[in-house]
């Protein structure tokens, strides 16, 4: 799959596929809704009476699921038929246990699976309490069954899968996003715009918190998703402070579509403990122009130094860049992995959205490894970034215990699984 991206890069020799399957992995940074099966897609939309392209599988990978995209809004079409047949908490209960048996069967260890609550909640019908409770019903439910098929886990020779809930509050929304929001526009038609979307997003966080504390389900974090370059993160500050005064992780898309600003706003107003994408945050050409910025590349010189003392991890999602960034285009070796690498910040490889994106974990690992020729250690370090820097549930102490017992798995499958 992932050797599409790959024309006349060669192929590193020291991972198998087999290899790649085998070592223990980590998806941080994956969102529900872009992950769904095109099979379950298509099932759930003629169950629904959803209306779809086609209802043809290999017709919706050629027409809407594409290999690449025009841009980024292209590549925001297939979010409006998976939120569609989303508007239901058994399709969200069977998509949740996909993802996850998905996530597991191609060595994923842990993850932590992101959405927007409000995109599938239905006022009356369905509440967003009830949204992330489906969904937490699935990938428990899957989680479950993995562990108690996994023989290396019963031997406690292999950790055991785990999972994490990132709630998504939207940077940009109107009322034909979702039934939801079409309700909460109708209610705050009156409301300064940028203030509606930061209460939208604190609603949320104090929902999340609430399940959390009182229903024992493991939501690890608030993120903002959506337009990056007009909707900035300190819309959605207070949501973030309340996140930060009742232990909530934040972790928040920013450095995808806009530059080294949205990422700042992020860390010094959001308390952003993890960035998505970061991809142009070296980039000096994406400042607005009425930043009072005088040296651009003190300032990001400033921001990196930041990130990389703070070990704030970068979630690297190399072929959804690849699809949606236009100075990637025909060259994904140009992706600054190599560079955040050399300024020994922390990184991870992560997929962002399976479906839309079609790939995996291994897919994702194939590319960095072929690409950047990293070796095994190289690859390692990549790999425990994903567990050092995720917002797993218990004490610390349990997730360096974790993480000790990720390291010795990985060795093993390594001295295990020949080279190529
Ligand atoms: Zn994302």
């Amino acid at each position: 799959m992932a050797s599409r991206f790959l024309n006349g890069i060669e192929r590193n020799s020291h991972f198998s596929d087999q290899l790649i399957k085998l070592i223990p992995k980590t998806d941080i940074h994956c969102h529900l809704d872009g992950s769904l099966r095109v099979e379950t897609l298509v099932d759930l939309a003629k169950e629904q009476n959803i209306s779809l392209p086609t209802y043809d599988v290999d017709e919706l990978r050629k027409t809407v699921l594409k290999e690449f995209y025009t841009d980024l809004t292209d590549y925001l079409v297939p979010f409006q038929y998976t939120s569609a047949v989303l508007r239901n908490a058994k399709a969200l209960e069977r998509v949740a246990f996909e993802f996850a048996e998905d996530c597991y069967s191609e060595g994923v260890r842990y993850f932590e699976v992101r959405f927007a609550p409000h995109l599938c909640a239905v006022p009356e019908v369905l509440s967003t309490e009830d949204v992330i409770l489906a969904v937490n019903k699935g990938l428990k439910r899957a989680t479950d069954t993995f562990n108690g098929i996994d023989d290396d886990v019963h031997k406690g020779i292999a950790p055991e899968y785990k999972y994490g809930i990132i709630v998504c509050g939207m940077r940009f929304f109107d009322e034909n996003f979702s039934p939801f929001f079409k309700n909460f526009c109708e209610i705050f038609k009156h409301e300064n715009k940028k203030k509606m979307f930061g209460i939208a997003s604190l609603q949320l966080v104090k929902l999340a918190v609430h399940i959390r504390d009182t229903m024992n389900v493991p939501i690890v974090a608030l993120d903002i998703a959506g337009c990056e370059a007009s909707f900035p993160a300190i819309n959605h500050a207070e949501a973030f402070q309340y996140a930060h005064e009742n232990h909530m992780n934040k972790t928040i898309h920013a450095g995808e579509a806009y530059g080294p600003e949205s990422i700042f706003q992020a860390i010094t107003s959001c308390y952003a403990e993890r960035i998505g994408h970061g991809l142009n945050m070296f980039d000096t050409s994406f400042f607005h122009p009425e930043t009072p910025v005088n040296d651009k590349q003190k300032y990001v010189d400033g921001i990196i130094r930041f990130i990389a003392n703070r070990r704030i991890c970068v979630e690297v999602c190399l072929t959804s860049n690849y699809q949606t960034a236009p100075k990637l285009r025909n060259n994904i070796s140009a992706h600054p992995l190599k560079r955040m690498l050399e300024e020994k910040l922390s990184v991870c490889l992560n997929t962002d959205n399976r479906m839309v994106s079609r790939t995996t974990m291994c897919d994702e690992i194939r590319l960095a490894v072929d690409i950047f020729k990293f070796n095994k250690d190289e690859l390692w370090e990549l790999i425990s970034n994903g567990f050092e820097s995720s917002f797993m549930p218990g004490s610390y102490a349990n997730k360096l215990e974790y993480l000790k017992k990720m390291k010795l798995f990985y060795n093993r499958i390594v001295d295990m699984c020949p080279v190529e």
